[in-house]
């Protein structure tokens, strides 16, 4: 039996499963990830299906479209902690107060 081919084996072996291990890593990480992006997701949709319902609902009582409603909705909207700015209109706001919702709020 040929020793050196063995070893040569083992060491080969063992650097796929270091490979895969890291892979394994990697993976694992996008997992995380996904699933972070997911519930931010349906937190905002829930959140933009409760506001189309109530808008749906305002609309069938006979007033004004409330999306037409302007800045008290924005405010609202921002209020409940998403973006009222061109760059991220209706995407959660994940990071505090945005300057650029702020300027919008404050024309
Ligand atoms: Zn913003």
């Amino acid at each position: 039996m040929d020793k050196q081919a063995v070893f040569a084996q083992v060491a080969n072996v063992e650097e796929r499963i270091g490979e895969l291990y890291r892979e394994l890593g990697s993976l694992k990480h996008k997992i995380v990830e996904l699933i972070e992006e997911n519930q931010k997701l349906q937190m905002e949709n829930e959140n933009l299906r409760k506001r189309l319902s109530a808008a749906e609902k305002h609309e069938a009582e006979g007033a004004s479209p409330m999306l037409g409603e302007g800045y008290d909705n924005l405010a609202r909207l921002y209020q409940e902690g998403f973006h009222i700015c061109n760059l991220h209109y209706g995407s959660l706001r994940t990071e505090g107060d945005c300057l650029f919702c702020l300027s919008f709020l404050h024309k």
